[in-house]
């Protein structure tokens, strides 16, 4: 389950490439990459593989990595980004492949005995089969979206779509209530990280990337942090020195503008507006509240000891970012994403947010740096040079 604690962006990621050289390039012409996410190193290993070496990537911060990024709380290690692999489905995540290959140490998240932990709002869990009723009633709401949605899609060309709220409403089951609200936010914006109203109900369901790779998901809990499986790739054809890339071609805080989880830990989901309020206000203002929630939802007399250190990630007011991950708003057409795919002159662009297939998530960047992108063929650079 792909988690965001930020408010999402949806094309305004800034990853792409750029490329100097005439529109049918000799392998003599230079390549710049900017941004060391895993989408470029992804293009960068590509270009390798193609015979092309004259490349360098830029990449503003100090780190490769982009949004796979970990942090430190108490000497324990926490993804401030991406947390989840997926696996199950009947093909295989690359990036749930590299992790497997260095030994990423990740824990299967179960949610299976979610029924027996949701906390009503004034505290006290509500009883094991109401919650359970009220997953029923999702699982038919996300059936008859999943319905609909193909429905859409089989009218070639057509633009017609609805929110994945339109299709609820059809459905005349409109989650209400506070249990129903929470099992809602379960089912659609602690994976899009937007709301429901927001969200296209065409270019959402079915989830693709579960589709293909598998609904099972594993939180990685590794001190050396989810970003080793970029630097596994990046190891494969950059130079480098005990775990150090060492490679000329890779130029960190450059860019081309003027200027395990440990014992004891809470990981708190915000998404939409609250995460940007809450990336705004103060941390002091922050913990009071996150300390009010858990005195009414464990407190029952009990003492609730007051957090030792906070880290919250804030990739919403980072200007390298601007947002989490790209989601498809319900009224953008099929249209408008192909011209945000196209090359602009001689820039290229990749990045999660310009693979449809698997928009927003890793998988999703991995693949829009390589020939290989399963829908997103988009890069008569790459095209070239097969
Ligand atoms: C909180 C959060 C949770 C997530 N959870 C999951 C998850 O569980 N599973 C999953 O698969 N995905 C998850 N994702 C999404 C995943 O992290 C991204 O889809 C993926 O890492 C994007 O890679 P990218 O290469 O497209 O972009 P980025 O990682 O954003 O890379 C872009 C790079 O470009 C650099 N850059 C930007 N501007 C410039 C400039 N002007 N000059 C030079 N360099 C520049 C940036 O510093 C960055 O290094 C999550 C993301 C977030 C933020």
């Amino acid at each position: 389950m792909k988690v965001s604690c930020s408010v999402v962006v949806f094309a305004l990621v800034f990853h792409f490439f750029l490329v100097t050289g005439s529109r049918s390039p000799p392998p003599s012409d230079s390549v710049i990459i900017i941004g060391a996410g895993m989408s470029g190193i992804m293009a960068a290993k590509t270009l390798e593989e193609a015979g092309y070496k004259d490349y360098i990537i830029l990449e503003a911060d100090s780190r490769i990595g982009g949004r796979v990024h970990k942090g430190q709380v108490d000497g324990n290690t926490v993804e401030m980004g991406a947390n989840w692999l997926f696996s199950g489905g009947p093909k295989s995540s690359p990036a749930h492949e590299i992790a497997k290959k260095i030994k990423l140490r990740t824990l299967y998240s179960d949610y299976g005995n979610l029924s027996s932990n949701i906390y009503k709002q004034g505290g006290g869990l509500y009883e094991k089969h109401v919650v359970e009723s009220a997953f029923k009633v999702a699982d038919a709401r996300q059936e008859f979206g999943t319905n609909l949605s193909k429905i859409l899609s089989s009218k070639k060309g057509g633009d017609d779509d609805i929110s994945i709220l339109g299709s609820q409403r059809l459905f005349k089951q409109v989650p209400k209530g506070p249990l129903d609200l929470a099992v809602d936010y379960f089912y659609n914006d602690f994976e899009e990280a937007e709301p429901t109203r927001i969200s296209s109900l065409k270019n959402t369901f079915p989830r693709q990337l579960m589709e293909d790779f598998g609904e099972d998901s594993y939180f990685v809990a590794d001190p050396r942090g989810f970003e080793t499986v970029v630097h596994y790739i990046a190891n494969q054809f950059l130079s480098h020195n005990n775990n150090k890339i060492t490679d000329p071609r890779l130029q960190l805080k450059k860019h081309l503008e003027n200027e395990l989880p440990g014992e004891n830990m809470i990981f708190v989901t915000v998404t939409d507006e609250e995460s940007r309020r809450i990336e705004q206000q103060s941390e002091k203002k922050t913990k009071a509240e996150i300390m009010q929630v858990l005195k009414k939802m464990f407190g029952n007399g009990k003492q609730i000891p007051e957090p030792d250190t906070m880290l919250i990630p804030k990739w919403w007011s980072n200007r390298l970012y601007k947002g989490s991950y790209s989601n498809w708003p319900n009224g953008y057409t099929l249209h408008s994403y192909h011209d945000l795919q196209q090359p602009f002159g001689r820039i290229y662009f990749a990045g999660e947010h310009t693979n449809s297939t698997y928009l927003g998530y890793v998988d999703g960047a991995y693949f829009s740096g390589t020939f290989r992108s399963p829908s997103d063929s988009l890069y008569p650079l790459l095209g070239r040079a097969t």
